[in-house]
């Protein structure tokens, strides 16, 4: 299946991700993780994009596009996009190298992603997230140590979310008129925003 992980940051993409990857086995593909890969090994992709992200803007599509192709190449079996597309030339882009099965549109309201946000650790070797509300210590199950991202600082988050409205919904209408985009709602556990999810992979398995 070639799936995308579609909403706002902190509606759990990266965490559902993780959970879709591992019962399903398809490549996880996190363009803003590809992109802090960068700014860590300090290449020339990460030298532009550490400003944008720090601001809590986009990074140019040039060097975003360059990144999926390259990812998009090594997948032959379907993938999961998280954070791709993001804006409508990403989605025109998208659609000149493949064709998406579905795009899982994940809804929650800004503030519930405000809250989800400033207590976010994450961590950058397996890529999993936990909340400072739910997990008591700075160490990941994978033993590595959790950090906070740059970017989410409140005053961050909020352009990023007003950045989200402005540029990244119009691709809903794009996903909407091919037919295959699926509403869900991102609220409550980790668990039952999966269950939702793998509902709606279920019913459109079977309609293909
Ligand atoms: P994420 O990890 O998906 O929250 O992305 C973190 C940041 O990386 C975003 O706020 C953007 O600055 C940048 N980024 C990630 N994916 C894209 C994309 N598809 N287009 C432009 N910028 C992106």
């Amino acid at each position: 299946m070639k799936i995308v992980l579609f909403g706002p940051p902190g509606a759990g993409k990266g965490t559902q991700a993780n959970e879709i990857s591992n019962i399903y086995e398809l490549p996880h593909i996190s363009t803003g993780a590809l992109l802090r890969k960068h700014i860590e090994e300090k290449t020339k992709i990460g030298l532009v994009a550490l400003g944008f992200i720090e601001r809590g803007k986009l990074a140019p599509d040039d060097i975003v596009g360059e990144i999926l192709r390259e990812e998009l190449a090594k997948c032959k079996n379907g993938f999961l996009l998280d954070g791709y597309p993001r804006t409508l030339p990403q989605a025109e882009l998208l659609d000149t190298i493949t064709d998406i099965d579905v795009v899982l549109n994940i809804q929650i309201d800004d503030e519930s992603v405000v809250d989800r946000i400033v207590n976010r650790m994450v961590c950058s070797v397996c890529g999993k997230n936990f909340s400072k509300k739910l997990h008591s210590t700075e160490v990941c199950d994978c033993g590595a140590t959790l950090t906070l991202r740059k970017d989410d600082t409140e005053e961050i988050v909020r352009e990023r979310l007003a950045v989200y409205a402005a540029e990244t919904m119009p691709i809903i209408d794009h996903y909407k008129a091919k037919g295959n985009l699926v509403d869900i709602d991102g609220h409550g556990s980790i668990q039952q925003v999966f269950k939702r999810i793998q509902k709606a992979l279920n019913d459109q398995s079977k309609n293909r």
